[in-house]
């Protein structure tokens, strides 16, 4: 038997649907809630001595978990790994730490650059994984170092250029690295001027997207020349419903939960509106929400 208590807190079965934005996902075999970098090292060894797969979980902001979950360890980087510090106008934050929090604090220390993020609801982790971004600005214009354990398990320090960031892309992905810190490089700002930024990019959001739907966001990465969200409405899919899965009304870019839906009723909504978007304007639409678990 292992003992998963080496990696810090954890529970065995855990429904995954507690841990993401979709509120969608059957449970992981273990979840584990590591304190320390060691006790990342040592869930990443238990789950190879055990021969699990493992995966490293943010906020669950951009992540659809089959509903037969995920048969191995789930290694939360959450709570314990939220610290954000700033001296000498170095500004570091752990992999846990919400984006939205950085932004507070990024403002709160009267630095500017974080203000783009001030509304994504993921982990600094999976935000630099995802290269997540918004209102033209993005994680690697703000990256300034990353610090990983590779897949060795030893802990570099990766410079921006050596994350290779592209459109919702990094280098993380490709390699499985996991994100402990991040370091950014911010410049002094006007905090009247940052919170203004910030106030005008939240009411953007409210006013365009469904923030009180459960949802892991734009479901579809933007095709090039085009917006995804654009394409199914032209397609007549504002509204399109498969079971409890649902474009949203009010962004037709997000595929919402509008309850019971199963990780099963997304994907065939998904299809379904790829297959008929290619159909009237060949344009293949590819998925930005990851998906997690079996078939
Ligand atoms: C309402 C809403 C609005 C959104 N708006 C935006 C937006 O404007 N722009 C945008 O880009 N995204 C947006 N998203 C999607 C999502 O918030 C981002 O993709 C975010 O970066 C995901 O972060 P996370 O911590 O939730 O990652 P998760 O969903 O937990 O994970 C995503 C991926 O990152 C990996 N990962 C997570 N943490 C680490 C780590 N520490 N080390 C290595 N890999 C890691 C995971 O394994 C997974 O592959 C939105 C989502 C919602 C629900």
């Amino acid at each position: 038997m292992c003992d998963w208590s080496l990696a810090g807190e954890f529970i065995l079965n855990e429904p995954l649907k507690k841990h993401t934005t979709f509120r969608i996902g059957g449970p992981a075999k273990v979840m584990l809630f590591p304190r320390t970098i060691e006790e990342i090292r040592q869930g990443v060894l238990l789950a190879r001595e055990s021969q699990l797969p493992y995966v490293i979980l943010g906020n669950g902001s951009n992540l659809l978990v089959r509903d037969s979950g995920f048969p191995g360890v789930v290694i939360q980087l959450g709570r314990n790994f939220s610290k954000i510090e700033c001296k000498d106008n170095l500004f570091i934050a752990q992999a846990g730490a919400l984006m939205p929090a950085a932004a507070k604090r990024a403002l709160k220390e009267g630095l500017t650059g974080f203000e783009f993020a001030s509304g994504i609801p993921g982990s600094i982790g999976g935000g630099v994984n995802m290269n997540a971004g918004a209102y033209q600005g993005e994680m690697k214009d703000i990256v300034s170092f990353v610090r990983v354990l590779d897949r060795d398990l030893n802990l570099s320090e990766l410079k921006k250029e050596a994350m290779k960031f592209s459109y919702r892309h990094s280098k993380a992905q490709e390699e499985s690295m996991i994100i402990v810190e991040v370091g950014f490089s911010l410049m002094p700002g006007n905090p009247e001027e940052i919170s203004a930024l910030m106030e005008e990019y939240t009411k953007r959001r409210n006013f365009k997207q469904p923030l009180d739907k459960a949802s892991a966001g734009s479901t579809f990465k933007r095709p090039e020349g085009y917006f995804a969200g654009k394409l199914i409405e032209d397609t007549g899919l504002r509204g399109f419903r498969y079971k409890d899965a649902m474009i949203s009304e009010k962004h037709c870019g997000f595929v919402i939960n509008e309850g019971e839906a199963t990780c099963e009723d997304v994907l065939t909504l998904i299809h379904m509106v790829q297959k008929l978007v290619y159909d009237k304007f060949g344009v293949c639409l590819e998925r930005e929400v990851k998906i997690l678990g079996e078939e």
